[in-house]
């Protein structure tokens, strides 16, 4: 790891997701590296990260010195090149196998030879990214969850080539942000998104279908399952365009029909309704 104290992250993708990884990378201590392609989209990141920093502030979960500290800590580029100094490396592109593969392969160029370079993917194939670069021991899954500044799980995703010490130095890391790491062997959608993008599906179905609206459906799944937020809005919350690659890469690489992407979530996505970020998928938000 790097020869000053401070150990140093980059973050690729400066979104839904490489905002709050690297919100809780700076937290924690770390000189994090936010990494976009526009100024716009960094700043428009820096401003919710400090959003969200004020509200742990408010319920003080954080004191003030530490909001400012972890400020500090982050700087934000939109150069690749940037992420050269940094001990680990999350990639947090959209979920574009392609795109992560050239991601990938540039980084492998950039990066120091011992950093390890890890992918927030949300279900391809870490084997298959690995083997973009020259050092696919050094390549594993780090699935955080979404809000990542207040979701305990991160998912820890073994490739094939994967060594042991990656993967120990991996779950220490997340321990050390303070998350809890659950690790699990490499497989298209893993264990979160295999059992989740299922029952979100099913949910569209039942929309498209007609079997009820948008908001009995989550009723039923809030109030009979005791989940903290219906499907529907957990769909939004994710991104729709997200949810859809993640049931192509399902329906891709395990080949059965059942992963089959519901056809109105293919029109949201069409449609640009996004969810919560582009302000209307299944629900308006204002
Ligand atoms: P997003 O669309 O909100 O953000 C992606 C960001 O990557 C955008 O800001 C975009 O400008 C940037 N980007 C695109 N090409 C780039 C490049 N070449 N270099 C640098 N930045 C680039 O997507 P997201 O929801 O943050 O998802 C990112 C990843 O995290 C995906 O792999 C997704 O599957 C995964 N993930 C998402 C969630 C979720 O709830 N949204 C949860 C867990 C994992």
């Amino acid at each position: 790891m790097s020869s000053t104290n401070r150990m140093k992250a980059a973050v690729i993708g400066a979104g839904t997701m490489g905002n709050g990884i690297a919100h809780v990378f700076a937290q924690n201590g770390f000189e994090a590296t936010l990494i976009d392609v526009s100024t716009e989209i960094l700043e428009k990141a820096r401003a919710t990260i400090e959003k969200n920093l004020g509200r742990q502030v408010k319920k003080g979960t954080i004191d003030e010195s530490t909001q400012k500290a972890t400020l500090e800590r982050l700087v934000t580029s939109t150069e690749l090149a940037a992420a050269a100094g940094a001990d680990i490396v999350v990639e947090a592109v959209p979920e574009d196998e392609k795109l992560k593969a050239e991601t990938f392969r540039k980084l492998d160029e950039v990066a120091g030879a011992a950093a390890i370079l890890a992918s927030n993917t949300s279900s391809i194939a870490i084997t298959r990214l690995a083997a973009h670069t020259r050092r696919p021991e050094r390549v594993i899954g780090m699935h955080f969850m979404n809000p990542v500044p207040l979701m305990q799980l991160v998912e820890v995703v073994r490739g094939l080539a994967t060594s042991d010490e990656t993967a120990d130095a991996v779950v220490r890391l997340a321990r050390d942000l303070g998350k809890t790491p659950v690790l699990v062997n490499d497989s298209p959608g893993f264990v979160s998104n295999r059992v989740l993008m299922p029952m979100i599906n099913e949910a569209v179905y039942c929309l498209h279908e007609g079997v009820a609206t948008a908001e009995a459906i989550d009723e039923v799944m809030k109030l009979g399952m005791n989940h903290p937020i219906g499907p529907l809005a957990l769909a939004d919350l994710i991104g729709l365009d997200t949810c859809l690659f993640i049931l192509e890469v399902l329906h891709n690489d395990l080949g059965e029909d059942k992963y089959r992407p519901c056809p109105l979530l293919r029109k949201h996505v069409d449609a640009g309704w996004l969810g919560r970020k582009a302000g209307r998928g299944f629900y308006s938000y204002g």
